[in-house]
């Protein structure tokens, strides 16, 4: 009997990207020469010390920004020739986004910013209310929806956050260091909404500074530094490698 491991459709490839910005005289190096592959279903980290390309990357990986040189493909398709209307489109049925400082819009209600993503899909106002009813009560929000961002804490405005990324119910889910702003007990419970949606099937991609959050929650970190890919870890099975093996062997290299 021969067992077939299902393997993910990739979904996300960025081949040899570049993205540099001119300030003034110096060349800044955001993002130098990286590769990535994101498969359907994955949990990926994004892991880096603060200036080391983290959000470059994850904008490029989210088609928000467009690299110096370098393809990025989204679903198969190569998006570097795409117009920015189409790009738009794509990227707000496939990809949802949540950052770290939860960007709700303060003059819409809870309800009103989950509903926003709908409507740039042209979803019926009466679709729109249910849906965004049943993602609060996802998120635990069911009580909060008449609520205005400022009147919430910052654990449910990110909560919110996670509500309005699923709106348009996208395959991939990218948060920008989505534990940033809250307290390490507030931080566990959206990890783990965003740990619950991975197993439901949605791909994640996180980006964070805190090397114990990334090897926690991810099955792939990507360890960034200066703009570079430094490594790459896996996890398999819940069971990571890496570790293991510096647990066995020290930190000894073996030969
Ligand atoms: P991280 O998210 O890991 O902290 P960033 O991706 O935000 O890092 O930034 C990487 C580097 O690129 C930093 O040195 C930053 O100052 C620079 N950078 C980012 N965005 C811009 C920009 N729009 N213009 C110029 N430099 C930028
Ligand atoms: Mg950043």
């Amino acid at each position: 009997m021969i067992y077939m491991k299902k393997i993910g459709k990739e979904i996300i490839k960025l081949k040899d990207v570049f993205k540099y910005y001119r300030m003034g005289e110096t060349i800044v190096k955001a993002v130098d020469g990286i590769n990535i592959s994101i498969k359907e279903g994955d949990f990926v980290a994004i892991m880096g010390p603060s200036g080391s390309g983290k959000s470059t990357s994850m904008n490029l990986v989210g088609s928000l920004d467009m690299p110096t040189k370098g393809r990025i493909s989204l679903g198969g398709g190569d998006i570097s020739e795409l117009e920015e209307s189409d790009l738009a489109q794509i990227r707000g049925k496939k990809i949802g986004f949540i950052f770290q400082s939860f960007n709700l819009i303060p003059n819409l209600s809870v309800k009103e910013n989950v509903m926003l993503p709908m409507m740039f899909q042209g979803v019926e106002r009466e679709e729109r209310e249910e849906v965004a009813e049943r993602l609060l009560e996802k998120v635990d929000l069911g009580n909060r929806g008449e609520h205005y961002p400022n009147q919430i804490s910052g654990g449910e405005q990110q909560r919110v956050a996670i509500a309005r990324a699923l709106a348009n119910d996208p395959e991939v889910i990218l948060a920008d260091e989505p534990t940033g702003n809250l307290d390490t007990k507030t931080g566990e419970k959206v990890m783990d909404f965003l740990k619950q949606l991975n197993k439901e099937g949605k791909t994640i991609i996180m980006v964070t500074h805190e090397p114990e959050l990334a090897e926690a929650y991810a099955q792939k970190v990507y360890w960034l530094k200066d703009g570079k890919v430094e490594k790459i870890t896996k996890k398999k099975n819940g069971f990571n490698l890496e570790k293991e093996e510096r647990r066995l062997f020290g930190k000894k290299k073996r030969k």
